[in-house]
């Protein structure tokens, strides 16, 4: 008899990393791929960051640190926190952990089991569908639609909840639409929460730097009447270009926070001491690569989506966050993931297939324009030349698939 290990087989995965091998793979044998699957920002990390993660090495920082995270880095988080949004945060409700994911872990770990239910966004990071199957829980799609700017509709969220709903994840700007709520949706959301005090909220703000044509973010931080049911995501990856580093931070409610604490001490003890200097850096010292990082992003957004828009078959709204395209390629003729991996195999273009974020991902790929413009020019032309060579034998076998 094999050894089985049930719950297991109930894991999924995150295919951007699949398809980063896989281009990884190709471009070893030779072929010229370019990369617009990843979602992590292509500079590197800011050399002051660099530099105080060196001399925390030096300075002796090698042990552990208290499993929450070291305190001036606790409490700085509180301070950024009210600096861009002026919201009080107890530094002793911030935990430091290793990666954003990390917090989706614990608070699906937290409320997911047999008989609960969990909403989250589909499409959607697919990370928060794999941990709530992981854990036994019901997982309830709440729909993210183009026609709605690819932001989350706050009646029709409201419409899934049950007596059994344990947690709503939200997440804006979104992975990977790029969508933006609005404040009028969030607030009708919130309010509308008045009504359901048992489900809790996770809030995935990774982005929230990450915005353009005037938008600002709404932490749901603002909003005192959910604070104690409120879980906030956040870290340092796609902000501070630091996705290698593994870090990350959450706000809990304080009951929530001692059981993250002891599972922090189960499980990680602590996140790596001389990473944690160098996020004290980061948010203590000059914000100024944060500007300039989003206006280089901001350029590639227009440049993406107009050539997207300029293919055969494929239309592309403008997204107002994070970094990441959303074309509908239904007008290709080309099933999502098909197309996918064709333009990968065949035309040396890595970008991911819609589904691989949830079902209604189909007929929509997702392109991250964490690459330099010339990058994005040459992969836009490779996709032209690739879909005006119209249909053949293995585009038809390929259409009927998967
Ligand atoms: N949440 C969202 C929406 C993301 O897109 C990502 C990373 O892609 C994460 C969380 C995880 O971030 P980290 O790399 O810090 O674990």
């Amino acid at each position: 008899m094999p050894i089985t290990v049930p719950g297991f087989d109930r894991i999924g995965e995150e295919n951007a990393f699949a398809v980063l091998a896989r281009a990884v793979e190709l471009s070893e044998q030779g072929m010229d791929v370019i990369n617009l699957g990843i979602g992590q920002p292509d500079f590197p990390t800011p050399e002051r960051i660099v530099e105080a993660a060196v001399k925390a090495m030096r300075d002796g920082h090698h042990g552990y640190t208290p499993a929450t995270g070291i305190q001036p880095l606790r409490e700085a988080v509180s301070a950024d926190l009210d600096r861009r949004f002026s919201v009080d945060v107890n530094p002793d409700q911030v935990l430091i952990v290793p990666g954003g994911k990390v917090t989706i872990f614990a608070a699906i770990l937290m409320f997911g089991e047999p008989g609960a239910e969990i909403l989250y966004p589909d499409p959607g990071f697919p990370i928060y569908r794999s941990m709530i199957e992981f854990t036994g829980a019901r997982p309830v799609p709440v729909p993210i639609r183009e026609g709605n700017g690819f932001a989350f509709d706050a009646e029709e969220t409201l419409s899934l909840v049950t007596p059994t709903t344990r947690l709503i994840i939200v997440n804006s700007p979104a992975n990977p639409c790029g969508g933006v709520t609005p404040l009028a949706e969030v607030d009708r959301l919130v309010a509308g929460l008045a009504n359901h005090p048992n489900a809790a909220l996770l809030s995935d703000e990774i982005y929230d730097q990450m915005l353009y044509d005037g938008e600002r973010h709404v932490t749901m931080l603002s909003y005192p009447e959910i604070r104690d049911r409120l879980i906030l995501l956040n870290g340092w990856s796609k902000t501070y270009a630091m996705t290698g580093w593994r870090l990350g931070y959450s706000v809990w409610p304080l009951p929530l926070l001692d059981m993250a604490r002891k599972l922090a001490v189960n499980v990680w003890s602590c996140v790596n001491a001389p990473a944690q200097w160098a996020a004290l850096e980061a948010l203590t010292g000059p914000q100024d690569e944060i500007a300039s990082m989003v206006a280089e992003f901001d350029a590639r957004r227009k440049l993406v989506i107009d050539l997207l828009n300029d293919l055969p078959g494929v239309s592309c709204i403008v997204p107002k966050g994070a970094f990441y395209a959303f074309p509908n390629i239904a007008g290709t003729g080309w099933k999502a993931r098909s197309l996918a991996s064709a333009l990968l195999e065949n035309a040396g273009v890595a970008v991911i297939g819609g589904p691989d974020f949830g079902v209604l991902g189909e007929g929509y790929i997702r392109v991250s324009y964490a690459n330099s413009r010339e990058n994005i020019r040459r992969a836009a032309d490779r996709m032209r030349e690739f879909l005006e060579r119209g249909p053949d034998a293995s585009r038809e076998s390929n259409a009927s698939s998967g």
